[in-house]
């Protein structure tokens, strides 16, 4: 498979003097104390047990992809993940359970899933970052999250000093959540995930890709054919990387979209008229942030010093080149603020912050 992280250098550095920015998708972030590269899973842990042992703070890195990392750095040791690897580990006539090293590609996974008729991540197609990542927040796109498609988490314990195979259920799945997403207890080093023989994709939830596709929701398409297609809507959005468009320098959605009450929706229905939505867990209802956004004022291209809203999404802040964090993290803020002024919704970020806050 490809490496889409042949970019990045991988010795071992002290990295006082070269910047973050080098490793993340917006291009932000100051130094580093030290950065060690793990090629191997052993290697990984060791640094992460070293570091623990020592009393020194720790950030896992891999694909840079989903970190806003502040102007100041991160004075502690960054371990940049690139353990690689893809096993069948277990099948049959119905399904296969493959082993992906956390510091796989995702997205050369999900080609290679899909080459090999392996069905049920193809909507996850052009998701940047690492395969270890997708459980920290239950990564998800067009319909699927890998919720639907992890068998097994392996990680290092931290606390207990243990390597660990976590359930689903003790990944605590919700969405963009999960147990380990702003927890640095864990070092995931493997994801299995199951899935089904078949030449066809899981059926097509999302209604924007089943309209694309000409088909039903419900329906199932050729996998090659869903992940084409959500390539393709992906790009529109500027939701897939590319170095060249500016659109692309983000951590793809800036803020989740807010789950509010049913009771407090139907005041704001009563009050505003008509907003759009989805039904959330437990009666709950999900609210478009982008719609939120756009309704509040802040159209695409709205710009602050050196960032903006990516002219193809509303929900992607991007560094336009010249941009620093705390530019990006202003912009968030005056969104964040004319959204709660407007409809009294507190949006969230979806990225996790390292030595910054909105
Ligand atoms: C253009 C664009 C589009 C995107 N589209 C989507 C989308 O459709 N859906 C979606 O859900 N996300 C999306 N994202 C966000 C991001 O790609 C995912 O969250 C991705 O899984 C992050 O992977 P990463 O390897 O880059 O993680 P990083 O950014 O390197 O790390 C993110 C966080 O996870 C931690 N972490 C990473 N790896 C490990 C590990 N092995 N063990 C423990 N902790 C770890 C880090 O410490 C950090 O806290 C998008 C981002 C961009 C830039």
């Amino acid at each position: 498979m490809p490496d889409a992280f042949a970019d990045h250098p991988t010795d071992t550095f002290p990295a006082t003097d070269r910047g973050l920015a080098a490793y993340t998708t917006l291009r932000l972030g100051g130094p580093a104390g030290t950065m060690t590269t793990a090629v191997k899973t052993d290697e990984a842990v060791a640094t992460v047990r070293k570091a623990t042992s020592e009393g020194r703070p720790i950030l896992v890195l891999a694909g840079g992809s989903n970190v806003v990392i502040g102007d100041a750095g991160f004075a502690g040791e960054v371990l940049l993940l690139r353990n690689r690897g893809v096993e069948v580990v277990a099948e049959d006539a119905g399904e296969v359970v493959v082993r992906v090293a956390a510091g796989e590609p995702w997205d050369d996974f999900v080609a290679y899933a899909v080459r090999n008729s392996w069905s049920g991540v193809e909507c996850l197609s052009g998701i940047p970052g690492s395969a270890g990542a997708t459980p920290i927040q239950n990564v998800g796109a067009y319909g699927q999250e890998v919720a639907h498609t992890v068998e097994a988490v392996h990680a290092y314990d931290r606390l207990a000093d243990e390597q660990l195979v976590m359930t689903p259920e003790e990944c605590r799945f919700g969405y963009r959540a999960s147990v380990f997403k702003h927890n640095d207890r864990y070092l995931v080093t493997a994801v299995d995930f199951r899935l089904a023989r078949q030449d066809l994709s899981a059926p097509i939830r999302y209604a924007e890709l089943a309209r694309r596709l000409g088909v039903e929701a419900g329906d199932r398409v050729p996998l090659e054919q869903a992940r084409q297609t959500v390539l393709k809507l992906r790009a529109g959005k500027g939701m897939v990387l590319d170095p060249e468009d500016r659109d692309t320098w983000s951590v793809g959605s800036f803020f989740t979209n807010p789950v509010v009450s049913a009771e407090f929706f139907a005041e704001l229905t009563a009050a505003r008229g008509e907003i759009p939505n989805w039904p959330g867990a437990d009666g709950t209802v999900k609210v478009p942030a982008a719609w939120l956004i756009e309704q509040a004022g802040f159209s695409k291209g709205f710009a602050g010093t050196g960032v903006a809203i990516s002219t193809k999404h509303t929900l992607a802040l991007t560094n336009r080149g010249g941009g620093d964090t705390a530019a990006l993290l202003d912009l968030a803020r005056t969104i964040r603020d004319g959204v709660q002024e407007r409809f009294g919704i507190e949006l969230h970020p979806e990225p996790v912050l390292v030595n910054c806050d909105l």
